[in-house]
């Protein structure tokens, strides 16, 4: 079969925001080449899945999705299906032998090439590590608008023990300011309000290209776009946070105070071993002395091999210090590609989920008191879904996805405005509030 143009294009894209980011670019591949794009992966004439491959459990998901194409393909010998990103990066060769019926492999590297290999018609499996970005228009395919992200970067320089993805992405790669900045412009015509920036550390950005960190700059030059409501920043690596950026997180309007700083970890034994900065609690302690109005938000991880009790204990004193609004919690998944595979003294299964629970409870309780310090406070907020006469709504101290909302009555609103209310009380993680009179 030859594959023409207006043929049905699905995207299955699995993992986090920055594969999401990516799947919109080559949306807008297929669409200026004249391929159609479809959510209805039974009537599409190619399926394309982009993979994560993180953690194990995200490599069992990618492959459950790519499974479940080649059923499709059993009943269907015309459709193809290809897989792209981080899954074939990591598992190559082995996937050729497991998957005989998919058409064409595409690691990090030649993302942005996918359309071109698709259009040969010929079987390909092309796993270089990852190349530049991909500066096409992005095709949204995120269903909460007026939300959305831009990556501003590819690869990582650091080498955290337990992250593979260096492996798989290569060095770190940033793209232009005019890039990204033009894309911002693009999506902000389009009806964008938000944009959060993402990339798998943001406070790099402009090193290998400027010379020196720019993400400063890049803020500055992206919050000069008109209509854009709220600028957002995620992953960003502690030891580069600095003086100048939070200043201008501080000094512009549209920029929320909140950012996102991955620590992983507290105890400098763990640091040490996780190859991360070990006055991370020094830098936190700084930011928050300096910053006092900054909403943090930060992800940690339990059971990393060699965590003793008297570690965690530190950690637990960590979260009970209360220095983060948001804290996502991971227990530790051994990858045999991560360096810390190579660790002696493993944790038990069940004490990496204990310590889980454990901070998760205390982070429970500091929400509790953080949100009871919200309640008469007044907020702007963004209604991204109403259900149930309820509309769900976050403020610029909540991103999207990942941390909790604010829920208030139906009363003429509708999804993507921006209203002015008042918190009134709050439901476990979220905050209850009514909609301002004035
Ligand atoms: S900063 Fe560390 S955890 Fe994040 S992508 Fe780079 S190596 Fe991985």
């Amino acid at each position: 079969m030859n594959i023409l143009k207006n043929q049905k294009v699905a995207i299955i894209t699995l993992g986090c925001s920055k594969n999401t980011v990516e799947s919109e670019s080559v949306a807008g591949l297929f669409v200026k080449d004249g391929f159609l794009l479809t959510n209805d992966i039974n009537c599409a004439d190619i399926i394309l899945i982009h993979t994560c491959s993180f953690i194990l459990d995200a490599q069992l998901e990618s492959q459950s999705q790519i499974e479940r194409a080649c059923l499709i393909k059993q009943k269907n010998q015309n459709l193809k299906v290809f897989v792209s990103g981080c899954l074939p990066q990591l598992l190559k060769e082995s996937m050729l032998k497991k998957y005989p019926l998919i058409d064409g492999y595409v690691g990090t590297g030649s993302f942005g090439n996918i359309v071109h290999l698709i259009k040969k018609n010929k079987f390909f499996a092309d796993t270089q590590c990852a190349g530049g970005m991909n500066d096409s228009r992005r095709r949204i395919l995120s269903d909460n608008l007026p939300t959305t992200y831009i990556k501003i970067a590819e690869g990582c320089n650091h080498k955290c023990s337990f992250c593979i993805i260096p492996k798989l992405r290569g060095k770190y790669k940033s793209r232009t300011i005019k890039s990204v900045v033009d894309e911002a412009k693009a999506l902000v015509d389009f009806g964008i309000k938000e944009i959060n920036i993402i990339a798998q550390d943001t406070t790099t950005y402009g090193t290998d290209i400027y010379g020196k960190p720019r993400l400063d700059k890049l803020l500055q030059e992206i919050s000069k776009i008109n209509n854009l409501k709220w600028i957002r920043l995620l992953y960003s690596y502690p030891s580069t946070v600095t003086s100048s950026l939070l200043e201008t997180i501080y000094e512009h309007d549209n920029i929320c105070n909140y950012i996102d700083i991955p620590v992983q970890h507290i105890s400098k034994n763990i640091l040490t071993d996780m190859n991360r900065p070990v006055n991370t609690r020094k830098i936190i302690e700084n930011i928050k002395k300096k910053f006092p109005n900054i909403f943090l938000r930060t992800s940690l991880i339990t059971g990393f091999p060699n965590e003793t009790k008297k570690d965690f204990a530190e950690l637990e004193e960590f979260v009970k210090e209360n220095w983060f609004e948001h804290i996502g919690i991971f227990g530790y998944s051994d990858q045999k590609a991560a360096g810390s595979f190579k660790f002696n003294n493993k944790i038990d299964k069940d004490i990496i989920e204990q310590r889980k629970q454990i901070l998760a409870n205390i982070q429970f309780n500091n929400v509790i008191k953080n949100n009871s310090k919200k309640i008469g406070q007044n907020f702007e907020v963004l209604i991204e879904s109403i259900d149930n006469k309820k509309a769900y709504c976050r403020a610029y101290f909540q991103a999207p996805e990942i941390d909790n909302n604010i829920i208030i009555n139906v009363n003429n609103l509708k999804v993507g405005d921006f209203k002015k209310i008042t918190v009134t009380g709050f439901k476990d993680y979220d905050l209850v509030g009514k909609q301002c009179t004035i």
